[in-house]
């Protein structure tokens, strides 16, 4: 356990799938070689398959015992075959052919862009961005045999030592979001590393500096001045995904709130909403019915000429308002858990410290 946790929240509401984010990541990360199929930051249409296909149903995480829980690895298919487009054809080739890309392609990050759910009268989809979690309790730290995997003292972001890292895989078997990836090229595994050279230098993260729809607030979750604490600890209005897989993640959603669904004035959201409730308890468990009706209240309050900290606060107008990247007061951190840094609810089973898997040399 850390003395600090960085965390994220990111605000669905506002997300609006351009995918800026995950190009930032892959242009500053992972445009090396064997990092084709490789989407640090990714951004998923919902309901939808996700990336790589299927990695919410795959298993991994713990139980209630908290023993790990086993789970199958992505296959190449799941991740899909990176592809170029071919402009030379086009722009010098004097072919009239639109541009296409050089494999056909079978699945990609965001295969089922905007098609989302259906039901009668009513199509829905939202954006949901996924990067790593940075857990306060680390299912891919636990799963590893050679120890390469470790969460920082100073600011719980988790890293993967490259040195140590003999590419076994259990890493990815055992992270519940499958946001560890292999590197053919270098045999090892790799994962996000929350832009920890920017951080370190007091510069917030490539994907949250260049999302146009501010939706992405990052902060120490145990700093009562950043906006994750006020809005994780405060306000409550933002859950972590898929919590009952016992991980404690630390990257928190304000779950999407659209008009009700037939735009009936007298509805409140859970009245009538456009989203199933039950697909937004999937995903954020049953904790996000009051957020919802929390959300709705504030609306309300603002449509009536009241005024809403929580809904200033999310409009996030500067990069101040959105962002606390404090260096100073993670490198005067000191050893020992900042309790206030641990979800009190509904995260899933309890924190304990757990058998630690015994390390090879
Ligand atoms: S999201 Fe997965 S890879 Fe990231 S810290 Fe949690 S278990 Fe590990
Ligand atoms: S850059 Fe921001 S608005 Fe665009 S997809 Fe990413 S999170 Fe959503």
């Amino acid at each position: 356990m850390s003395s600090h946790q960085y965390a994220v929240v990111l605000d669905l509401n506002k997300c609006i799938g351009c995918q800026t984010c995950t190009i930032a990541c892959k242009k500053q990360w992972t445009d090396g070689d064997g990092m084709g199929a490789m989407y640090w930051n990714n951004v998923e249409t919902q309901p939808g398959t996700g990336y790589p296909r299927g990695y919410h149903t795959m298993g991994g995480g713990f139980d209630e015992q908290r023993n790990l829980r086993p789970s199958s690895l992505p296959t190449a298919e799941d991740y899909g075959v990176p592809f170029e487009y071919d402009y030379s054809q086009r722009l010098f080739g004097g072919r009239k052919k639109p541009v296409m890309p050089d494999v056909k392609p079978e699945y990609t990050p965001n295969w089922d862009e905007d098609v989302g759910g259906f039901e009668r009268g009513n199509p829905y989809y939202f954006y949901l961005p996924r990067l790593c979690n940075h857990c306060t309790h680390p299912a891919c730290l636990e799963a590893c045999p050679r120890g390469a995997i470790y969460k920082r003292q100073e600011d719980g972001i988790v890293l993967i030592d490259q040195e140590r890292c003999r590419g076994y895989r259990h890493c990815i078997e055992a992270c519940p979001y499958k946001k560890i990836y292999f590197n053919e090229v270098t045999g090892t595994s790799q994962k996000c590393i929350f832009c920890y050279p920017r951080l370190e230098r007091g510069t917030v993260q490539a994907c949250m500096a260049q999302c146009p729809g501010r939706i992405r607030f990052v902060g120490l979750l145990d700093d009562p001045d950043s906006p994750v604490h006020k809005l994780v600890r405060v306000h409550r209005v933002a859950l972590p995904l898929f919590p009952e897989r016992g991980t404690h993640p630390n990257v928190f959603y304000v779950p999407p709130f659209s008009p009700p669904r037939t735009g009936r004035p007298d509805a409140g959201v859970l009245d009538d909403p456009r989203f199933p409730l039950d697909y937004l308890k999937y995903l954020f468990s049953d904790a996000v019915v009051p957020v919802l009706s929390k959300l709705h209240g504030e609306l309300l309050k603002a449509q009536e000429g009241g005024r809403s900290e929580l809904l200033q606060l999310l409009i996030g107008r500067t990069a101040k308002d959105r962002f606390q990247i404090v260096p100073e007061k993670v490198r005067k951190a000191t050893p020992g858990p900042v309790s206030d840094a641990l979800p009190d609810d509904p995260a899933g089973p309890p924190l304990t410290i757990v058998s630690t898997s015994t390390k090879e040399d």
